[in-house]
């Protein structure tokens, strides 16, 4: 079977109900009645289990992380309001002031800036480091790092990070491994390469239409035994982990970030992401095939393509053993110059100049310009952010129509 197929049936299986409504119910309430306060007690210590204010959980929203958590074959997940909100809560229920965190990758512009600008105002400092750097990135290790972060696709360099070689020098160091696996739902399965904790921006290609910002964090098991959240580096959790067992990073996340910071789903957000994940595995490897047509296409008429199925990439051998199901929707254009790159958005008659990638109609934006305009000529240079290029999100339309398209944009 397709590796697409099988969630297929899982999704719409799992999403409709078989008694009464269908579709979802979308549970519209804040807050929720206890009956008396033998229940209330019980509520809140955890033995009943029942929803004690959407802040800390919602059903609509408990049905999309039970999904989510099945997908990436994680022991639970916690829907967040945006993806830089489930970024955020993962990271933020792990560390404190003085904690040191590895970045590796990409990078989107928002996490480097959580990065570079708030977390550092806290006293948590991030060193970044490209893909390839695994000696670099070996040796940045110290007694006070506690998160290395990581994208599954460098958003917007394109580069492919070894999941695998990353999460083996995590494991062997002790260091907890978050993937934002944003951009390869499905195609990549984060935990099962090693890593602890998966987050996503379920804005993109999960709801694949704009209707709906949201995110969701999926958390793996903790280990009846031997743990790395048990040893000394993570002493601060050690105290849900004793009385929460396998499921800890849940109550980790809820109490030391989701309670306090409120960067909580909402039902009708839920709800619409749910739609949206029903059709993932029928849109993402038509989207992936088109990618690989239409890169492939650009690159021999000319055009400056940046893309990993591509034979002159550095990841391209990456690509073919560890990316079997792609890699997203994203490529990128480099037209040199910022006039060249404006001239090309301003000809092209199908890609919609937006900010958003994964959406089920093909998206476009100059780089320089806007998400990181904000930026110091080196950090651009780190990023791979040059003057002419234009990210692409290619869509569902029929990839000859954005070739042709593009090619009449580049004239
Ligand atoms: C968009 C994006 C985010 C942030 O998600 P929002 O839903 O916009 O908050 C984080 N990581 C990646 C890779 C993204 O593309």
């Amino acid at each position: 079977m397709n590796h697409f197929e099988e969630y297929c049936t899982k999704f719409v299986q799992s999403i409709g109900n078989k008694d009464g409504a269908v579709s979802p119910e979308i549970t519209n309430s804040a807050s929720f009645a206890y009956v008396t306060p033998e229940n209330a007690e019980g509520i809140f210590d955890g033995s009943v289990k029942k929803p004690l204010y959407s802040r800390m959980g919602n059903p609509t929203t408990s049905k999309l992380e039970s999904i989510m958590a099945e997908m990436d074959a994680g022991i639970g997940a916690v829907a967040t309001s945006s993806g830089m909100g489930a970024s955020s809560l993962a990271i933020m229920s792990i560390v404190s002031a003085g904690d040191e965190i590895i970045s590796i990758g990409g990078l989107f512009g928002g996490t480097y800036a959580l990065f570079s600008e708030t977390l550092s105002r806290f006293k948590i400092s991030t060193s970044f480091f490209d893909v390839d750097e695994l000696e670099n990135i070996k040796n940045a290790i110290t007694d006070k790092t506690k998160l290395i972060f990581l994208e599954s696709v460098g958003n917007p360099n394109m580069r492919l990070p070894d999941i695998k070689a990353i999460s083996k020098i995590a494991n062997e160091a002790g260091v907890a491994l978050i993937v934002d696996n944003t951009i390869t739902p499905l195609s990549i399965s984060p935990l099962k390469l090693g890593a602890d904790i998966v987050v996503y921006s379920t804005t993109k290609i999960i709801s694949g239409n704009s209707s709906a910002l949201g995110g969701c964090v999926v958390f793996r098991a903790i280990n009846e035994d031997e743990d790395k959240f048990k040893t000394p580096r993570y002493k601060d959790l050690e105290k849900i982990i004793n009385k929460a067992g396998k499921i800890a990073l849940i109550p980790i996340a809820k109490k030391r970030a989701l309670r306090d910071l409120g960067m909580s789903a909402n039902a009708h957000a839920s709800y619409q992401t749910m739609l949206g994940l029903e059709t993932l595995p029928l849109r993402l490897p038509r989207i992936v095939k088109s990618v690989e047509i239409i890169a492939k296409e650009l690159d021999k008429q000319g055009l400056d393509i940046n893309h990993p199925s591509l034979s002159s990439h550095p990841h391209h051998e990456r690509y073919l053993s560890d990316y079997k199901n792609g890699c997203g929707t994203l490529l990128t254009i480099d037209m040199q110059t910022k006039e060249a790159a404006f001239k090309f958005l301003n000809k092209t008659k199908l890609a919609t100049i937006t900010a958003n990638i994964g959406d089920s109609r093909t998206l476009a934006l100059h780089m320089s310009s806007t998400i990181y305009s904000d930026f110091d000529d080196e950090t651009k240079t780190f990023l791979g952010i040059t003057d002419g290029l234009i990210r692409i999100s290619i869509g569902l339309e029929n990839p000859q129509d954005i070739i042709d398209d593009f090619l009449n944009a580049a004239k």
